[in-house]
């Protein structure tokens, strides 16, 4: 799973990154499209309302 360096902010797929760094999942920015794909959906019917 890709994971990103919270110091220098490389991706990697490693848990430490090279330059020492904690690397962290690079997903909630996914997440969190899909999450407002899914509100925008909702916001849409309730405007017809
Ligand atoms: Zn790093």
């Amino acid at each position: 799973m890709l994971k990103k360096c919270v110091l220098c902010k490389k991706y990697t797929l490693k848990n430490r990154c090279s330059c020492g760094g904690e690397a962290v999942d690079a997903h909630p920015f996914k997440f969190s499209l899909e999450k407002e794909r899914k509100y925008g959906k909702y916001r849409q019917q309730a405007k017809t309302q």
